[in-house]
């Protein structure tokens, strides 16, 4: 059987640094992970439609398409397309998993959560012609999670993405990681991820997972086995807990992280005791400190728009993060993305103000915001984007005076262009 596995990408394009990053940098581990459990008997073709165009005239049986919501829209249309051909369609992701009622009417079948289990019993029952309209399956069991294979994908990657646990036992209103991971925190054996991180070609890769200092125990037994390999990182993990496990710290830099990635979210603490319990502002300068003093860089993913959030919260950003001496940062509006408990709140209190999906990119307001106007909250994003990413800014960011060696150099100076280049395109439809 011939299958076609699209991961849809938002209208919202234009960016020729947007299309080369996500080729160069940012490989499709979805598409990876879809290739790795369809059985092998299957002929497969992979379209990642941020930089590939579809042939509708394809010719084969199944089409399969994951998407965000942001780029919900167009894995509608991709679908209609090929249905329009005759084609079967199945539509997955964390929007379809959210609402699989509105996939549904653009698609013969619905895969909801994660696809291990259900993927493989689809493309059965589909051989046998009794395809099901929703297949709903439980969270896979870690041990049998494949390694993701990448051989299908027609890019130049110098950088993989890998997951060596699924899930996040934390339930931050804004997160809708429970769409499709759930709250039910798995850890793939170490052997397995270890054998996945030594077959790949890159030299550097991401854990995509949602946060790598959940389980310590496991994550420290997991750099110490990565000390052995000589590749670089970068991961995601909680401030609370980097504060407190310095050991830990010291573990990622000589199992070869280079970046620990940190959603800080706001530095107003109403804020946060609302939306993210754990986070605590008075410690993060005193983490941020303590990372980068083993040379590791910091990047601080921020949110605006919280119900606590007024308008100096912008000026109050910049001004901390200045003082912390970030290395990188990423900024997004805050959005209510469906399956979220904060889309739920919105939706009762009547705040929601559009169904339009391209706009759920984090760089537009798709809700009423609480102690700013829209316009606002649109506006202090975008001028507070702008005075962070200055070109002199960027240079003195991208100097490091504990490693003054070009490469690290080079890559904070195209990280902080490349995030700047992502918020922008993020905030576009705005103009
Ligand atoms: S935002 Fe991060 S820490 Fe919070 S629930 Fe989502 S994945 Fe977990």
């Amino acid at each position: 059987m011939k299958i076609l596995l699209v991961l849809a990408h938002s209208k919202i394009k234009g960016y020729l640094l947007y299309q080369l990053t996500s080729s160069i940098l940012q490989p499709s581990l979805t598409l990876a992970q879809l290739v790795a459990i369809t059985p092998e008997k299957h002929r497969i073709e992979l379209v990642d439609g941020r930089y590939q165009n579809i042939n509708y005239n394809w010719d084969g049986d199944i089409v399969g398409i994951s998407s965000l919501t942001y780029a919900v829209n167009n894995a509608y249309e991709i679908a209609d397309e090929f249905r329009k051909r005759g084609k079967t369609v199945v539509i997955g992701g964390y929007h379809a998993s959210a609402l699989p009622d509105e996939a549904k009417k653009h698609a013969d079948s619905v895969v909801i959560g994660e696809a291990e289990n259900s993927w493989p019993q689809l493309l059965e029952d589909f051989e046998k012609g009794e395809i099901k309209s929703f297949y709903h399956s439980n969270p896979a069991d870690p041990k049998n999670i494949p390694p993701a294979k990448r051989i299908l994908q027609k890019n130049i990657s110098i950088v993989s993405r890998i997951q060596a646990t699924r899930g996040c036992p934390n339930r931050c209103e804004f997160c809708c990681i429970g769409n499709v991971e759930t709250h039910k925190f798995r850890k793939r054996p170490i052997e397995n991820v270890i054998h996945e991180i030594k077959s790949l070609k890159t030299q550097s890769f991401s854990f995509d997972d949602s946060s790598l200092t959940i389980d310590l125990e496991y994550t420290k037994d997991l750099f110490i086995e990565l000390k052995k390999i000589n590749k670089k990182f970068t991961c995601y993990g909680n401030i609370n807990i980097l504060n407190d496990n310095q050991e830990l710290i010291k573990l990622s830099k000589e199992a070869g992280c280079m970046t620990w990635s940190i959603g800080l979210e706001s530095v107003n603490q109403e804020s946060l005791n609302n939306a993210m319990k754990t986070n605590k502002v008075e410690i993060f300068e005193k983490a941020i400190k303590k990372i980068r003093k083993h040379g590791i860089m910091v990047k601080g993913l921020f949110i605006f728009g919280f119900d606590q959030d007024k308008l100096d919260v912008f000026h109050n950003t910049i001004k901390a993060i200045k003082k912390w001496e970030i290395d990188l940062a990423y900024f997004s509006i805050l959005t209510p993305f469906p399956g979220s408990a904060l889309f739920k709140r919105y939706e009762k209190e009547g705040r929601i103000l559009t169904r339009d999906w391209d706009k759920y990119t984090c760089g537009y307001v798709v809700y009423k915001p609480e102690r700013l106007t829209d316009k606002q909250l649109f506006q202090k994003t975008k001028e507070l984007t702008d005075k962070f990413y200055t070109l002199p800014k960027n240079l003195k960011r991208s100097f490091d005076f504990n490693n003054l060696s070009f490469s690290r150099f080079a890559s904070k100076f195209l990280y902080n262009n490349i995030d700047k280049t992502y918020i922008k395109m993020r905030m576009k439809q705005e103009k």
